[in-house]
């Protein structure tokens, strides 16, 4: 099986090349408002606008109006015609009418790899160098780069990169296509998790994992007032944006390692993965939108649970949302609707006094309900 993986370096551009990219950014916006610009006013005249390809065809003739476009990678001003084309794509899907781009914090440019044979040797536009950590792109050349400290070859053909520019910082994250070769599927394990909000994960073998984003919302509640006492335009204005910025790549960043620990751990360690499908809308409405952070690690948490257990061959079961896990018993079965109240955290099972905590007791049955359905699905199989 053939799988694309994205792999993210940071980039340590010299001067020169900082400002190319820089420059190939500003080309590249300049291209898709031109050709916004271009669409709409053609639209209007004649009903019909360009596609993409005849869009394409007039880059040439529009860079010798122009000459700064050829000092940038011809690819990526090709590319910001097809993110425009993408961009009328989700417009004809309901999402809004396309915008012109303006200057932005974080901004970004796609080039492909392109490749060439001469006289017997094949050349590549990209290439990435782990041995002496470098990248080679178009017009750039070879850029230094850290990531992956462990690995010293990536095998796989690379795609495409994504040069980005994130508060400051510049990135690049390389689109390989890599042969999968997964184990064949013979599972001695499984693992029960109820997905929580203050402790993030219980498993079914009384495992708590915590969330360990902290938000540090005074500094961001005083970065936001700074700002806004900044006059508009100035220097420190800009100076406090980017601080701003930077607060919340420090989170993003921190948040992603925390899903990729966590989530790394319950696939090397378990066959067999059971959680509950979990509405996360109301969830995310409860907790995370008040806090200003409108991403719930839980969504993420199970969509990357997903692809890593088709990476690896391990399963992920997803059980009903209604099944009342956190009131059924798991010694005897009996259902005590009690335990509804959320702030019931421990009790004692009515009918055989047992004594429970509610998330672990609810861990256990998700990994029993889970099991039903495994066996279930093998059953049908014969
Ligand atoms: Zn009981």
């Amino acid at each position: 099986m053939q799988i694309l993986k994205g792999y993210v370096f940071r980039l340590y551009p010299n001067k020169e090349q900082a400002e190319l990219i820089n420059k190939t950014i500003g080309c590249c916006r300049f291209i898709y408002n031109y050709f916004l610009d271009d669409k709409i006013k053609e639209y209007k005249e004649t009903g019909k606008s360009k596609s993409a390809y005849d869009q394409i065809k007039l880059i040439p003739s529009l860079s010798k109006e122009k000459p700064w476009l050829k000092e940038v990678d011809s690819c990526a001003l090709r590319n910001s015609i097809f993110n425009l084309e993408d961009a009328y794509k989700r417009f004809y899907d309901g999402s809004g009418y396309p915008k012109f781009k303006a200057k932005s914090v974080h901004e970004s440019y796609k080039t492909n790899n392109i490749k060439n044979s001469y006289k017997g040797n094949n050349y590549n536009s990209i290439k990435l160098d782990l041995k002496n950590k470098t990248i080679t792109l178009p017009k750039l050349k070879e850029v230094k780069i850290r990531g992956y400290r462990n690995r010293k070859v990536m095998l796989g053909e690379i795609k495409s990169a994504v040069v980005k520019k994130d508060a400051g910082k510049y990135y690049v994250s390389v689109l390989i296509e890599e042969e999968l070769i997964r184990p064949s599927f013979v599972p001695t394990s499984i693992i029960g998790i109820d997905l929580g909000i203050k402790d993030l994960i219980v498993t079914s073998y009384n495992e708590k994992i915590e969330n360990t984003i902290k938000l540090n919302t005074k500094r961001m509640v005083g970065l936001q007032k700074g700002l806004s006492r900044c006059k508009k335009g100035s220097k420190n204005r800009y100076k406090m944006r980017l601080k701003i910025q930077r607060l919340y790549q420090k989170i993003r960043n921190a948040r992603k390692h925390m899903i990729h620990d966590i989530t790394n751990k319950l696939i090397n360690e378990n066959d067999i993965i059971v959680t509950e499908s979990l509405d996360v809308k109301s969830m995310q409405k409860n907790h995370y939108v008040a806090k200003g952070l409108n991403e719930n690690p839980i969504s993420e948490i199970i969509r990357v649970l997903k692809y890593k257990a088709n990476w690896n061959n391990k399963k992920l079961i997803q059980i009903d949302r209604y099944y009342p896990s956190s009131q059924i018993c798991n010694v005897c079965d009996y259902q005590n609707k009690k335990v509804k109240d959320l702030k019931l955290r421990n009790w004692e099972c009515p009918n055989c006094h047992t004594k429970h905590n509610r998330d672990y007791n609810a861990a256990v049955n998700i990994m029993f309900k889970g099991l039903e359905k495994y066996m279930k699905g093998i059953e049908q199989c014969i």
